[in-house]
């Protein structure tokens, strides 16, 4: 049982706040604007490394940032039961507009009953429509303040700042209607934000604290691993003996990277520590995402993260590309480097290699060159999704889509020869034209198919006849067409489908 000291006190702690939004609409651009303008210039001096969550004040409030931005790797996290953020705010392009990622993360947000504040960005630009987006918005039922709805919004431009105070008004406004309590005396639940494998310090954590107060003594364990702090400081670097509810802090001391979007809680012990987590399934070997769809086409893979505890949200993100008539199936999943097995492995699975913020040496390099083995690395979680369900819908059969260019009217029968016939008729809607396909229609029904072989127009080739023409046409096709038939020209147009 975690150490646990509650006390009645309860305190209001500040907001965790969480962006989402579709890739390029400018969610690191606000979260970088927001740092770099209000943490203080001293403090923020040395913070070039970005530890998945930083703290600003506005107007004497504290606010927590969530610093990964990509809902994919949010909604790994609540997939895992971690209630994370306290409030969402939807970044939407004003030049773009609503994207199915739009309404993904409009559906986490619903889901996880988040508060949720709009932020139409880069308004700076010529192009920017917010009264469309607002509009586009509704009809996700996202009903904006100032069109009678109970959304907050706020028009933003992370280039000139513009509307950025703005926000962080209304996030202190927002947090202040949530009522978000805290106790300071329990000891310490949270989350974790990040976790990796640093050359110096061994394994370095960004936690949460989102109820009581974590010591720089106390001994932790998640679901995968335990420790006893052995650094503990806050996002600037700086080392500190307390963190709060909703302060983002990075400890040593972890025997190994727990995964991101993890409960953690205090023990009194190690011991107590230690038992907490849960004895593993290794990690090797193969699983397979959709086992019982052997009838659908597969796209192997083999994927490999670095430590940082990110390997098991990849894979629940992966599991979310769903289709019915490809399937994912994940050959093996584990941390470290591209190595030689690995790619022997994808070349008896015929598999792709998937990397995530590995390096690949030249070696391997080399011999995933001569076996033609796929390696494709990504540092950014959403590319990397994005890839894998690009590669499934290269799978996928191309959709036919049936576009009808005309109609005629047969009003001769010239020659009729096995599997030929030449008639005439008048075009009666659209063009006829050489090389087209067509429909034989009598009253009313499709009797056959077949192709227009040649076009004549006052007895010269012709490509094409308008609407009101007569001509001549050597028609290909088994149906054998009578006067008064109906002849519909149609084109075939080979559309990739989308996953
Ligand atoms: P993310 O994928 O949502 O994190 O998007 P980024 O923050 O990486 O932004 C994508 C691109 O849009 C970058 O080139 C940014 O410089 C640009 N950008 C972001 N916000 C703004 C803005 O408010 N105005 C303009 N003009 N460009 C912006």
């Amino acid at each position: 049982m975690p150490k646990n000291n509650k006390n009645q006190r309860s305190l209001t702690r500040p907001p965790v706040v969480v962006i989402l939004g579709h890739v390029d609409y400018g969610k690191t651009t606000i979260l970088d604007f927001i740092r770099k303008t209000k943490v203080a210039e001293k403090e923020s001096g040395g913070i070039t490394q970005h530890i998945g969550a930083y703290q600003i004040e506005h107007q004497g409030k504290k606010i927590t940032f969530i610093d990964t931005p990509g809902h994919e790797m949010f909604s790994a996290m609540r997939s895992r039961g971690a209630e994370i953020a306290d409030i969402a705010v939807l970044v939407v392009a004003a030049e773009e507009g609503i994207k199915p990622q739009t309404k993904e993360a409009i559906e986490h947000t619903r889901k996880a009953k988040l508060p949720l504040i709009v932020a139409i960005n880069k308004i700076d630009k010529k192009e920017a429509q917010p009264e469309k987006i607002k509009n586009e918005l509704s009809v996700n039922k996202v009903l904006v303040e100032s069109l009678g709805g109970d959304i907050p919004q706020v028009n933003t431009s992370a280039k000139t700042g513009q509307g950025i105070d703005e926000l962080l008004e209304i996030i202190n406004l927002v947090a202040e209607m949530e009522e978000l309590k805290s106790n300071e005396k329990q000891s310490a639940e949270g989350v974790v934000i990040e976790a990796h494998r640093d050359d110096k310090r061994g394994i370095t954590a960004t936690l949460l604290v989102k109820q009581g107060t974590l010591t720089n003594k106390d001994v932790l364990a998640t679901s995968s691993a335990w420790g006893k702090i052995k650094t503990m400081e806050d996002f600037r670097f700086k080392p500190i003996q307390k963190a709060l509810p909703s302060m983002p802090v990075i400890v040593t001391g972890f025997n190994q990277a727990p995964q991101m979007g993890e409960s953690f809680s205090v023990f009194e012990s190690i011991e107590k520590a230690q038992s907490q987590v849960k004895k593993k399934e290794p990690i090797e070997g193969k699983r397979t995402v959709s086992p019982d769809e052997s009838d659908k086409k597969t796209l192997n893979i083999i994927l490999k993260a670095d430590v940082c505890g990110c390997l098991e949200a990849l894979e629940e993100s992966l599991k979310n590309i769903q289709s019915d008539e490809v399937a994912l199936n994940i050959i093996k999943a584990n941390i470290g480097q591209v190595t030689d097995s690995d790619v022997k492995l994808a070349e008896t699975t015929n598999s792709k290699i998937i990397g995530f913020r590995v390096k690949i040496g030249s070696s391997i390099r080399r011999l995933a060159q001569q076996k033609k083995i796929r390696i494709i690395t990504f540092d950014v979680v959403y590319e990397l999704i994005q890839e894998v369900r690009q590669l499934l819908a290269n799978l996928l059969e191309p959709e036919i889509i049936i576009n009808s260019i005309g109609q005629l009217k047969v009003l001769a029968l010239f020659r009729t020869e096995k599997d030929r016939q030449i008639i005439g008729g008048k075009v009666i809607r659209g063009k006829a034209k050489q090389g087209a396909l067509i429909k034989v229609i009598r009253e009313g029904k499709e009797l056959g198919q077949g192709k227009v072989v040649r076009l004549q127009r006052d007895k010269k080739e012709t490509d094409e006849v308008s609407k009101d023409q007569e001509c001549g046409i050597l028609f290909k096709g088994s149906t054998r067409i009578e006067e008064k038939d109906i002849l519909e020209f149609f084109e075939e147009e080979k559309r990739k489908k989308e996953l």
